[in-house]
């Protein structure tokens, strides 16, 4: 399929299937890198229009069990000392994040097993409860 018609596509249905992922992530056409930076930028211009938008940032574990050379929280770095926020601290700094006038939150942590995906889609429903956009990224 045309790379117009998936990004139409994906306007109309706000969603697109994996082979139409797949397809955008492997062209190596520039028209395509055009079209996709065209869209990338109507959307910000959408949700967060011309002005700076700052996000607080949690670091709510850093544990991983991971042991990405380059990285300072890789597992074997014996010399780190680990914390961890439980999902009530993590919602509580969020919403403290949202207090101080940050409307997005990212939560970062390693690839730490101790959040399943249901501690963690509470904790995002918490936070969009407090109608705050919360945005996972776990290693
Ligand atoms: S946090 Fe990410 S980059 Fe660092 S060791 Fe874990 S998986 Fe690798």
């Amino acid at each position: 399929m045309p790379v117009v018609e998936i990004i139409a596509r994906y306007r109309k249905h706000n969603m697109l299937t994996k082979e139409e992922i797949t397809a955008l992530l492997e062209s190596e056409n520039p028209q395509t890198t055009s079209l996709l930076r065209d869209e990338a930028d109507r959307l910000r211009q959408e949700y967060v229009g011309n002005g700076i938008h700052l996000r607080a940032l949690i670091e709510f574990s850093n544990y991983c069990i991971r042991n990405c050379a380059y990285c300072g929280i890789r597992r074997d770095n014996k010399k780190l000392p680990r914390y961890r926020m439980s999902p009530q601290e993590i919602i509580k700094t969020a919403a403290e994040a949202a207090e101080k006038g940050f409307l997005s939150v990212v939560l970062q942590s390693g690839d730490d097993l101790t959040y399943g995906p249901q501690v963690l889609a509470e904790v995002i429903r918490e936070n969009q409860k407090n109608r705050y956009r919360c945005n996972p990224e776990c290693g």
